[in-house]
């Protein structure tokens, strides 16, 4: 195949996945500027570095963090916290301008469509996800469904395996023993925010008893991840335990496999590691999450501590 040509399929692909997203999330119609004729493509020229292409995301420390479920935007700088969603505005709404120029890349054409407000789709994402009944034994037993928690623009989202009970309780991912874990992890070994990052689970609801989520159940709940990764578009992506891995990378491997080293998913760089929760019961393990979360900062092109 041609590079325009599968340049197209990737277009194609990426515009379905997009919409699909938003219908999963209730938006039935959305205002684009697509221009009313294509232009002629241009001849090729070099292909731009990712950094000339993307617009700037904020950085660990100068971005705004939203828990999607309260809406409430935390300046990590000023730590001024504000209400970002429609309608319940103290502060301008992240707005997203779409293009007034129509563009002839490609890629540009990708990027408008990923600059629509992540904040109101996740936000109608997780409204979708407090409805869901697909699973009946978790819908009837939760107290609410756990949607995620961060930085939607962040480049970094931890994967965990399903909300335990304090999660449950409070709807946050991560918040028990084994969140103070992840925190600590973030913060005192990446050197980042944790609501700088983007945290959620592949379960929504809490299994009962804290058992293993179904596969069934996992299945079910796949598309709101897959939805999620598609508003966020992260660039890596940290599975905490087998559960979050195997089912995210679609393999049987253990953890103790699939760790050490940079995965793929979709374009997303994977790096698996053991679960906070399995780090309490099993401290000598740290030292080699630590070298996944080394190994992790390193692709991340942030400072490694030797
Ligand atoms: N364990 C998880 O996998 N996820 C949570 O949100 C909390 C504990």
């Amino acid at each position: 195949m041609t590079k325009r040509g599968s340049q197209d399929d990737d277009l194609v692909r990426g515009l379905t996945g997009y919409l699909e997203t938003l219908q999963l999330a209730g938006v039935d119609a959305i205002a684009l500027a697509v221009p009313n004729e294509w232009k002629p493509i241009p001849a090729p020229q070099p292909e731009p570095t990712q950094e000339e292409t993307m617009p700037k995301r904020p950085t660990a420390l100068s971005g705004r963090s939203t828990d999607v479920l309260s809406g409430r935007s935390t300046d990590v700088l000023s730590g001024r916290s504000t209400d970002v969603l429609p309608g319940r505005n103290t502060d301008a709404p992240e707005k997203i301008a779409l293009p007034t120029e129509p563009s002839t890349k490609t890629d540009d054409f990708r990027l408008d469509l990923a600059a629509a407000d992540r904040v109101a789709t996740l936000r109608q994402l997780a409204d979708q996800v407090a409805r869901c009944n697909q699973c009946r034994e978790l819908a009837a037993q939760r107290t609410q469904t756990v949607f995620g928690v961060g930085n939607p623009h962040s480049e970094l989202v931890f994967l965990g395996e399903a909300p335990g009970a304090d999660e449950d309780k409070q709807g946050i991912p991560f918040v028990g023993r084994a969140g103070k874990l992840l925190t600590d992890m973030i913060e005192k070994g990446m050197k980042l925010k944790r609501d700088d990052v983007y945290i959620c689970n592949i379960l929504r609801c809490r299994p009962p008893g804290n058992r293993n989520p179904a596969p069934d159940e996992a299945a079910r709940c796949r598309p709101f991840l897959n939805a999620t990764l598609q508003v966020i578009r992260p660039k890596y992506l940290c599975c905490l335990g087998s559960i979050a891995a195997s089912n995210l990378l679609d393999s049987q491997e253990t953890i103790g496999r699939l760790r050490g080293r940079v995965h793929d998913y979709q374009g997303i760089k994977v790096v698996c590691t053991y679960h906070p929760a399995y780090l309490l019961r099993n401290p000598s393990a740290k030292s080699a999450a630590w070298d996944d979360l080394k190994l992790l900062m390193r692709e991340m092109g942030l400072p490694v501590p030797s």
